[in-house]
């Protein structure tokens, strides 16, 4: 059919589109204005920037959209309505700030676009994921030969994590759920703590392990759960433990208890999402000793470690279990003798987020993941005796860099953290512990300064003051 000249089809004016670098200088010029203004804005974005992105909320238009009013729409409607979360007065869940070098490599290999599935499709990924894999281990302190996954984050990984253990102690009865199913599979107990994070439960419940035939064990004061409580452990049990409380940041007992799964031959899963980290630092890595007994672990770069998201990892001892478990194929797929990464998580296309761990801890070195992980301590314990000196009492023993803040009664406490967020001088999340409301303050920046910490506990001071007055 014959093409009106005048109007192109979509790929030849995608093809010129391509070319015009004028459009990617202007991403970055806008990407500069972002990094220059991020201290100074408000910490949580007002009124005015959330009414404003109302203007996305419109049917998709037929004809071509023009990339510059693209970059515009989204710089000066999404930029205000962010959340300064690469700030330093950022303390909301457990949210890591990003690594300049980091997000550097990220704009660089967003171009590249690289598909980090098999070798054959990316070398350079496959290469990077090699790398990473050894010094994680060496950083970490894993056995040798444990093997690492990339995906999204510690939700995926954990999944990864329970099925290889899953399938593992299956296997050990003589019983293959790849290839049978959980039909008639002798019953996998599963032990985990009170205090699990709730992507446990969401990991087991799509592994077919329900969430009420668990076997719940108590936790301490610190959310750790008590050794002595867990019951007799066998080969026909997950047993999972945490390193890292996502409310008091508080570690399980490890060394005690992995020991005892080995012995019976359980899998120990460790969510260590943010609090593995510290197994680098020698100041803090008695918080996991022992946790090198475990089976499967997973973890976060994109909390700790400021890499950018979305970059979690499953580390698993018995490699063979892990790609078992998340093998699939198909007669165009083209293995390798190098590494193939689609075998390590449950995607297959992927994108390269490699780059950017390797970029954060190439930037890091071994010193700075141990400094960044202690600084991040330390200035967790300040900003808890700044609050404690001006009357908030701390309810967590600050172990890593979560701390829990209450006021005399839950209602006074939810009334001071909602002024605190309407503040915009910082931002705070909350959570219930034991049954009381809680201000959570998580430390996970290195953005953060103590004159951050000081100008936070002003807010904190003037949100209680305002607070009692009404
Ligand atoms: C954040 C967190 C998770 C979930 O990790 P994602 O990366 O958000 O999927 C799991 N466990 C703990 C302890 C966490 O802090």
């Amino acid at each position: 059919m014959e093409q009106n000249k005048d109007s192109k089809i979509v790929s030849d004016r995608l093809r010129e589109e391509a070319l015009d670098l004028a459009l990617f200088e202007q991403a970055k010029n806008y990407a500069f204005d972002y990094m220059k203004n991020i201290l100074d804005q408000s910490v949580y974005p007002d009124k005015l920037a959330i009414d404003g992105l109302t203007i996305f909320r419109e049917p998709l238009q037929s004809e071509a959209g023009n990339p510059y009013d693209i970059l515009d729409r989204l710089h000066f409607k999404g930029s205000p309505a962010t959340v300064a979360q690469t700030g330093g007065r950022y303390f909301g869940f457990v949210n890591g700030g990003i690594i300049p070098a980091a997000l550097a490599a990220k704009w660089l290999a967003d171009t590249w676009d690289q598909n980090a599935a098999l070798y054959v499709i990316s070398p350079i990924a496959s290469i990077l994921e090699d790398v990473c894999e050894k010094w994680l281990i060496d950083l970490l302190k894993l056995p040798e030969g444990t093997a690492a996954g990339f995906v999204g984050g510690s939700s995926t990984a954990t999944l990864c994590g329970l099925t290889a253990g899953r399938n593992y102690l299956l296997e050990q009865l003589g019983y293959d759920v790849g290839k049978q199913g959980l039909f008639g599979a002798p019953e996998i107990r599963v032990v985990l703590g009170d205090g699990a994070h709730s992507t446990i439960y969401k990991a087991l419940s799509v592994l077919g392990l329900g969430s009420e035939r668990l076997i719940r064990v108590p936790a301490d004061d610190q959310g750790r759960m008590i050794a002595e409580a867990v019951p007799e452990l066998d080969n026909q049990t997950l047993l999972i433990l945490q390193a890292g409380n996502v409310n008091s940041g508080a570690f399980d007992n490890f060394e005690a208890l992995c020991q005892r799964a080995r012995n019976a031959g359980s899998w120990v899963h460790v969510d260590g999402a943010f609090g593995l980290w510290t197994s680098a630092s020698e100041e803090l890595n008695s918080l996991t000793r022992g946790v090198e007994l475990a089976d499967s672990w997973s973890v976060d770069a994109h909390k700790t470690l400021n890499a950018p998201y979305d970059n979690g990892i499953i580390l698993c001892k018995y490699r063979d279990a892990l790609t078992k478990a998340l093998h699939m194929t198909g007669s165009y797929i083209i293995y390798s003798d190098h590494r193939d990464g689609m075998l390590y998580t449950p995607d297959m296309s992927r994108r390269a987020r490699i780059v950017e761990l390797w970029a954060t801890l190439k930037s890091l070195g071994k010193k700075g993941v141990s400094e960044l992980v202690e600084d991040l301590h330390h200035k967790a314990r300040y900003f808890a005796k700044s609050l404690e000196e001006n009357g908030f009492k701390v309810i967590n023993d600050v172990c890593f860099n979560q701390v829990m803040i209450s006021l005399c009664n839950s209602e006074l406490t939810e009334k001071v953290l909602k002024l605190i967020q309407d503040s915009k001088e910082c931002w705070c999340g909350g959570a219930k512990w034991e049954s009381e409301s809680v201000i959570r303050i998580s430390v996970c920046s290195y953005r953060t300064t103590y004159e951050d910490i000081d100008r936070s506990v002003k807010a904190f001071i003037k949100a209680k003051e305002e607070a009692l007055r009404m």
